[in-house]
């Protein structure tokens, strides 16, 4: 393996900064993605199963060590934060922690705090969170059809969740939807929804289905081809590729006859790994180098071991070098499991 590029320096007081983020690839790691619970409200088909075990409250990192943990790695040069979960704003006292992190952002030192959410509890949250410096939000949505929806998130309530949509453009949060391409369940309605989304000023990024945990239902049953939905969508709308980039392995096209943007992440069909900059942490404190691999380093041991930060910074430094230079997912015709049997709920999507 090539020396690992060294980033430390020795500031004016004679500290060693802690070592930039750069792995064996030579990927620059400037983006934490955090999940904070492995709990939600809903319970979507392709994400978890209908009676989930959920870790024992008892396991999960304090909303402080949670802050400690993102602070070690903004201080190593990660510049975007963004909690998922679960559901994050299920987690009881979230705001707090969107506050305190809040700090980096007016340090110069965090460049984005962002979050991905179902929208189930953005009515109460929406201002609180434009409050403590969020500027753009994901909203996971897959259908407007309210019994549709009712159906992929087994426990959801569209009104619930279109409301929060409009409580966050009130509040002067710029909105993402995200939708997962699901085969015989919303394919005829991502244009209809792209027209919806981009009429309120809204990209809409679409996700091919990953296969991560088991849920009850057949991959092969979910799984649609972004190659195919493209294909569909160009039918009636002229989609140019544009080079905008969000930090994220969305590709992204303009759609001249709505005027908005138009995302695919295709994880199945398309290896997005060459550009990862991004890492994962567990609400219990595990380090994941990659989505789709199942080596991670456990980052609770040294946070609880000392006050100080730098047996964390060690025990990053150390899974950094670890990070793996891609993932191979594959729905398996033949095995019909799921390539990781951890699910996107532990991981943050
Ligand atoms: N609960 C929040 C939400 O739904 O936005 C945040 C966590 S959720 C795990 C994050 C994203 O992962 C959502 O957009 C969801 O649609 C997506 N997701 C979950 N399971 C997936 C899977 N098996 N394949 C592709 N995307 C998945
Ligand atoms: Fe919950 Fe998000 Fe998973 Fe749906 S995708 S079950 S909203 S964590």
């Amino acid at each position: 393996m090539a020396p690992l590029p060294t980033a430390s320096a020795i500031d004016l007081a004679g500290n060693r900064a802690p070592r930039a983020l750069i792995d064996p690839f030579a990927r620059h790691i400037t983006y934490l993605r955090v999940s904070v619970t492995d709990r939600c409200d809903f319970r979507c088909v392709y994400c978890m199963s209908e009676h989930m075990t959920f870790l024992p409250k008892a396991d999960l990192l304090s909303l402080e060590e949670l802050d400690r943990l993102c602070s070690a790695f903004v201080a190593k040069g990660v510049n975007k934060l963004r909690l998922t979960g679960g559901e994050p704003l299920v987690r009881r006292g979230i705001m707090t922690l969107f506050e305190s992190l809040s700090r980096h952002l007016k340090s110069g030192a965090l460049k984005e705090l962002t979050l991905t959410t179902n929208g189930s509890q953005l009515e109460k949250y929406a201002a609180e969170l434009k409050g403590h410096g969020v500027e753009r939000i994901n909203v996971s949505l897959d259908t407007l059809n309210p019994d549709k929806f009712r159906a992929i998130t087994r426990w959801g309530d569209l009104g619930k969740v279109l409301k929060g949509i409009d409580a966050a453009q009130a509040a002067g949060l710029k909105v993402k939807i995200n939708a997962v391409a699901l085969k015989g369940v919303n394919e005829d309605e991502l244009g209809p929804m792209m027209e919806w989304a981009h009429g309120r000023g809204m990209d809409l990024t679409v996700i091919e289905v990953m296969p991560l945990g088991e849920t009850g239902e057949d991959r092969l049953d979910q799984y649609l081809p972004l190659s195919m939905v493209r294909a569909r969508l160009a039918e009636r709308y002229t989609l140019d590729n544009v080079d905008y980039a969000t930090g994220g392995p969305a590709r992204y096209m303009q759609v001249k006859e709505t005027g908005g943007r138009l995302g695919f992440i295709t994880p199945m069909t398309h290896n997005f790994c060459e550009s990862c900059n991004r890492v994962r942490i567990t609400c219990t404190g595990t380090l994941y180098m990659c989505l789709g691999q199942e080596d991670a380093a456990d980052l609770r041991g040294p946070l609880r071991a000392s006050e100080g930060d730098d047996l964390i910074h060690a025990a990053i430094d150390d899974a950094i070098t670890r990070k793996p230079k891609g993932h191979d997912f594959v729905i398996d015709r033949r095995q019909h499991r799921p390539a990781l049997s951890r699910h996107m709920s532990v991981t943050g999507g």
